[in-house]
């Protein structure tokens, strides 16, 4: 079973007499190990894309299996229990609560999973210390610089080991020292089997993925390295 199955998936968003057809017929499969980046201009697509992969809108035509199962056929509660449990996500702005540190930050998901107080703290540690941020697990969002903010919110997208990590311009804030030094991290987590699913505006940050789609007024187009 592919991660993700998108068949002839269509999103037209319609604002009164207008109709926007964000994106046309597109397919793709995802497996798990696969690390794809989905590159593209402003406007092609690629953010309604990202709200579908991550169960936050639904398409308006085709279908969306998320590990076989269709998503259509969830209701909203479903919905967030998936995005919680299912899937993990890393964002341009981190996302991170400010006024709790680091390992409260990351244990927020096991909150939301009803796991106990103990093994949260165990997982929460055991992610940290993953992205190399463990020693700074006391610390609050603004005593830690961009980079580390990310590492913070990779580790979180993790603890419930997810079937799919959900990027959208992990990099967007972030130096190109930073951005690499991220790069390794998602590099090293895919070697390690994490599915990774990641837009960037920045050629050298698709290049770290083993595959590269380019979206292009609603429709993507394979650019190299699918497993089909
Ligand atoms: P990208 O992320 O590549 O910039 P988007 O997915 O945001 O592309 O947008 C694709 C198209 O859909 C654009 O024409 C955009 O104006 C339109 N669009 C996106 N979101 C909405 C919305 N909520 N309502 C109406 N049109 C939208
Ligand atoms: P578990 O409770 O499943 O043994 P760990 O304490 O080993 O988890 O790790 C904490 C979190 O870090 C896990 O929830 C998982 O998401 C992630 N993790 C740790 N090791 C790996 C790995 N080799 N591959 C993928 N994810 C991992």
């Amino acid at each position: 079973t592919p991660t993700v199955r998108l068949e002839g998936v269509g999103k037209t968003y319609q604002t009164g007499t207008v109709a926007v057809e964000a994106l046309k017929e597109v397919s793709l499969d995802v497996y798990a190990g696969d690390y794809l980046a989905i590159m593209g201009p402003s406007g092609s697509g690629k953010s309604t894309l990202m709200n579908i992969l991550g169960c936050l809108d639904r398409p308006t035509a085709g279908r969306y299996l998320l590990d076989g199962q269709d998503v259509a056929t969830l209701d909203d509660r479903q919905l967030a229990r998936i995005r919680n449990s299912k899937l993990g996500f890393v964002f341009q702005n981190f996302q991170l609560l400010p006024r709790v540190d680091a390992l409260n930050n990351v244990e927020l998901p096991m909150i939301y999973a009803g796991i106990n107080a103990k093994e949260r703290q165990r997982r929460a540690e055991s992610a940290l210390t993953r992205v190399g941020l463990v020693e700074r697990m006391g610390h609050k969002p603004n005593e830690l610089s961009g980079g580390q903010k990310q590492r913070v919110a990779i580790a979180r997208a993790l603890v419930n080991q997810p079937l799919l990590l959900l990027a959208d311009e992990p990099t967007g804030n972030l130096d190109s020292k930073t951005s690499i030094e991220i790069m390794e991290i998602f590099q090293a987590l895919n070697n390690e089997g994490t599915t990774i699913i990641m837009i960037t505006h920045e050629p050298d940050i698709a290049a770290y993925a083993r595959t590269v789609v380019t979206c292009r007024d609603g429709r993507i187009t394979l650019q190299r390295g699918h497993s089909e």
